[in-house]
């Protein structure tokens, strides 16, 4: 049977296929259609939210990165106070990682079902 060709005003010229296994991960094409542009490509509404996650993840690594860099740093801890401050956010942060990597597992395994 040939492909139904209802273009319901759609531009042609653009890829109508979500582009998720061209961008980051090598792992296959998504033969959902790519409705929402993130970075320059056009995803399938779940790998963008999926997309979304991972950025969010990295910034917040980067984040703890920084934040464990300066609570080894030398003399930091002279300022206590600040000190403390600066450890309750960063377990903050980890423990939002924690919550979004369930998310993000969840998510994953919520789209390899279809
Ligand atoms: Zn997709």
């Amino acid at each position: 049977m040939p492909p139904a060709d209802t273009n319901h005003g759609h531009t042609a010229d653009r890829q109508d296929r979500c582009e998720f296994g061209k961008t980051l991960f090598a792992s296959g094409d998504c033969p959902r259609p790519g409705d929402v542009q993130l970075d320059g490509s056009f995803l399938c509404v779940p790998h963008a939210k999926l997309m979304r996650l991972e950025v969010q993840q990295s910034t917040l690594l980067d984040k703890v990165f920084e934040m464990d860099k300066w609570l080894d740093g030398p003399g930091t801890r002279a300022n206590q106070s600040r000190w403390w401050r600066v450890l309750r956010q960063r377990d903050e942060a980890v423990e939002r990682l924690r919550f979004n990597r369930t998310l993000l597992e969840a998510h994953e395994e919520a789209i390899q079902q279809r």
